[in-house]
């Protein structure tokens, strides 16, 4: 008995004394997390695989986990409505998109008008949904227009002031292991400067292909590699495409103008394959959820590659 006591003991001191317990909302965020808290802790993430955080309402286990986090980190409102009001109370949370400097860049004014009129014969409820600033009615085109993008893991370049900013709030929260969260830092900018090279070669064909994405999401990615796509099906992906946007892209697929069109596995509309019938479009599936893989230190830039690929794959 006494000897278990002892090696209980020992076993007790070898583990990390208390190090912080971070919850981040969507998954592509917990991998960067995890790249600062390799070898300490395990980032949580709150939205199941291939859930969207446009149309996500927390249950009570969900509240529970929020309010026993260490630090949450979320990327705010104009994404996840749904933590305004848990977070509410909160004083250890993380809201990205107000990390001072972050080069963050808004919706198209002239696309989301064409959009609000194509939606303006659908259902109107806003379930939350980033790209919304509140009350609409049929004649509002403004709701979407010039709106933050919120989707910053997108963006290679914003991951480095990501990853500082939870650096910055972990130390404070966990002095002990202030040194070891500055070391994965230096270590996840190193890895991703090297992956981004890589991928930035990977895109160079892709540049020249013509090809529209299922929602608007890939704006820090296309910005940052020099990519553009010719046009999604749908601003925000609980919202139908409008058969305005359905005519138009079936066009641009008959007169050649893009080769592809990316699904996303969350929403697998039947109506991408029907546009693109016959049209001699390949469609390709794009995940920026990182729904296959695991949260882990390497996760993020296992991301970028299957991102890199996903892209590669129009050519
Ligand atoms: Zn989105």
């Amino acid at each position: 008995m006494k000897r278990l006591f002892l090696s209980l003991m020992l076993l007790g001191s070898a583990l990390p004394a208390s190090a912080a317990e971070v919850l981040t909302t969507i998954k592509p965020i917990g991998f960067i997390a995890a790249a600062i808290t390799r070898d300490i802790s395990t980032p949580e993430v709150l939205l199941p695989s291939g859930a969207s955080p446009h149309d996500f309402a927390l249950r009570p286990s969900d509240i529970r986990r929020i309010e026993s986090a260490d630090l949450v980190v979320w990327v705010g409102p104009d994404l996840e409505q749904f933590m305004v009001k848990p977070l509410a109370g909160k004083s250890n949370t993380l809201t990205l998109l107000d990390i001072p400097g972050l080069p963050l860049h808004r919706f198209s004014e002239e696309d989301s008008h064409e959009h609000d009129h194509d939606h303006d014969a659908g259902a109107h409820e806003a379930h939350g949904h980033d790209h919304d600033d509140g009350d609409h009615d049929e004649h509002d085109h403004d709701h979407h227009a010039g709106g933050i993008d919120p989707h910053i893991w997108l963006g290679p370049n914003l991951a480095v002031p990501i990853a500082k900013a939870i650096v910055e709030r972990l130390s404070a929260i966990d002095p002990a292991n202030q040194a070891r969260y500055q070391a994965n830092l230096a270590r996840f900018e190193q890895e991703l400067a090297l992956k981004d090279k890589q991928v930035a070669s990977m895109m160079e064909p892709v540049k020249k292909q013509g090809y529209f994405v299922f929602h608007e999401a890939y704006g820090y990615w296309e910005r940052h590699y020099g990519m553009q796509a010719k046009g999604h099906f749908t601003v925000s992906p609980e919202r139908r495409p409008g058969a305005k946007t359905l005519v138009a892209i079936r066009k641009a697929l008959e007169e050649q103008q893009a080769r592809c069109v990316f699904a996303e596995p969350q929403f697998k509309p039947d109506v991408i394959e029907s546009v693109a019938r016959n049209t001699g479009a390949k469609v390709l599936i794009q995940d920026e959820t990182g729904g296959d893989l695991a949260v882990g230190p390497d996760a993020y830039i296992q991301w970028m590659d299957n991102m890199a690929k996903g892209f590669a794959a129009c050519q």
